[in-house]
């Protein structure tokens, strides 16, 4: 991102240490959906990178990614796809269940909520160690659809998500703001 985006993204994100447990500094973005400016400039970078990559439709990540990307897909003129945690969708769903540090999790979409072929990007608040955000472009995949791209608003690169995102990807960009 420019430096002034870069610069007000970043002054509106608070670093809160050891939430949820010990050792985690976790990035709170409430300051910057409580700021409008910031917001706004935050959703007109991602609906231009929407534009840049050709996506047909927007895919918000629970829980934080909806937020963000709700108003993208409305500015981007572009429909807008949830993919929830497993269990909460009432449709025929997709399920992906990936690997944590402890554990497994399991994200879903709605079956029929892409075409084949739709270009889709992903967006999500925070790329950590990339377990979700692979997980959802395998879903995609698997709904006959392309991989547009992935935007976060901001990448932990000592988690390495970059790294463990990149086979998915397949070439495909991630965008970190
Ligand atoms: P991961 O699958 O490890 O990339 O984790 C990504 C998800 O966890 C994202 O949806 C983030 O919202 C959340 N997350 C992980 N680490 C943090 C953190 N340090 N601060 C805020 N959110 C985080």
């Amino acid at each position: 991102a420019p430096a002034a985006l870069r610069e007000l993204l970043l002054s509106r994100i608070a670093d809160v240490p050891d939430y949820p447990k010990p050792g985690v500094m976790f990035k709170d973005i409430t300051p910057l959906l409580a700021d409008p400016a910031a917001f706004g400039a935050l959703t007109d970078a991602l609906a231009g990178l929407c534009e840049r990559h050709g996506a047909d439709k927007v895919v918000g990540l629970e829980a934080r990614g909806f937020i963000l990307a709700a108003p993208v897909a409305v500015r981007a003129g572009l429909g807008f796809v949830p993919v929830r945690k497993a269990g909460k969708l009432p449709g025929t769903t997709l399920g992906q269940s990936y690997e944590l540090e402890y554990g497994t999790a399991e994200i879903e979409m709605h079956a029929d909520a892409l075409k084949p072929g739709e270009r889709v990007l992903v967006i999500d608040d925070v790329l950590a160690t990339g377990g979700t955000a692979d997980a959802s472009l395998q879903l995609i995949r698997r709904a006959g659809a392309e991989v547009a791209g992935v935007a976060v608003l901001m990448e932990l690169g000592f988690l390495a998500g970059r790294q463990r995102l990149e086979p998915g990807l397949k070439g495909a960009p991630l965008e970190a703001l």
